[in-house]
């Protein structure tokens, strides 16, 4: 009885890990999220298991009957289409699921998009905050508000047809000047790590048709300089909280 989310490669099959092949070669059932898709690598690996579809779509109907075969002692590996499973991806509600019921949940460590992006973008990463994908329409304006006293590097996930939107938008509440960076087909042959101001981002990409996946960080604000008094006070304010 056990879930096991298990990361697949999001464009380099060689990422795959042996782990994975390991737990995904002893599971009584694989959970895809597009069972074509994964089809394809488990192929690939010559792995052939019962696959069925777990996907935004059918997840709320299919979790009770999920964690009811868990209980009955069936080992599920989750699977999304590329990367960490519940990252952007299906996986929160069955993992949710799955601690209520006092079933052991794993994920195994593997690929993922945001952490080679957020490495390669050379921008802060001793804290950041992952954003994922902004909001398309409702709520947009809202949290990119929040977002402009963020002093932590920003992750997020968009797509090709969006992304000048976007950098246009971050211009506009971050600054033209703010430091980010755009990391495209990440793991593939044609990868490509673009890093500078979001202005010059907006220029290079403005005369490109941009295609494939890609994922934008951008740096957090400048710390905001404290008095010394104020900053005694918060210092104070942690000791007493410390043993708490
Ligand atoms: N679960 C995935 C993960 O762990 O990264 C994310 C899935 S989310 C539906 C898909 C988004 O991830 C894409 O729109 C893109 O922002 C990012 N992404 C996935 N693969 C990528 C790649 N090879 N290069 C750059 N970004 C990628």
């Amino acid at each position: 009885m056990k879930l096991f989310l298990v990361p697949t490669p999001i464009g380099n099959l060689d990422d795959i890990t042996l782990r994975a092949i390991k737990v995904l070669q002893n599971a009584d059932a694989i959970l895809a999220e597009d069972t074509r898709t994964s089809g394809v690598l488990l192929r690939h690996l010559g792995i052939s298991k019962p696959l069925h579809s777990y996907h935004i779509f059918n997840e709320h109907q299919t979790v009770q009957r999920l964690v009811g075969q868990m209980k009955e002692g069936k080992t599920l590996a989750l699977v999304s289409d590329a990367g960490t499973p519940g990252i952007s991806d299906p996986g929160f509600l069955l993992v949710r699921e799955c601690i209520k019921n006092d079933i052991p949940v794993e994920c195994l460590p593997g690929p993922t998009a945001l952490v080679p992006a957020l490495v390669n973008s050379g921008l802060p990463n001793d804290r950041f905050t992952f954003e994922g994908f902004l909001p398309h329409k409702k709520g947009r304006q809202t949290r990119l508000m929040e977002l402009t006293e963020e002093e932590r590097t920003m992750v997020f996930y968009e797509s090709p047809h969006r992304l000048l939107k976007t950098l246009g938008q971050f211009a506009e509440v971050f600054g033209p000047d703010r430091p980010a960076s755009v990391s495209r087909e990440l793991t593939k042959v044609f990868e490509e790590n673009r890093r500078g101001a979001l202005s010059e981002l907006i220029t290079y990409f403005a005369e490109k048709t941009v295609k494939g996946e890609l994922v934008i960080c951008v740096q957090g604000r400048e710390p905001v300089r404290r008095g010394s008094a104020e900053k005694r006070r918060m210092f104070e304010q942690d000791e007493d909280t410390e043993d708490d």
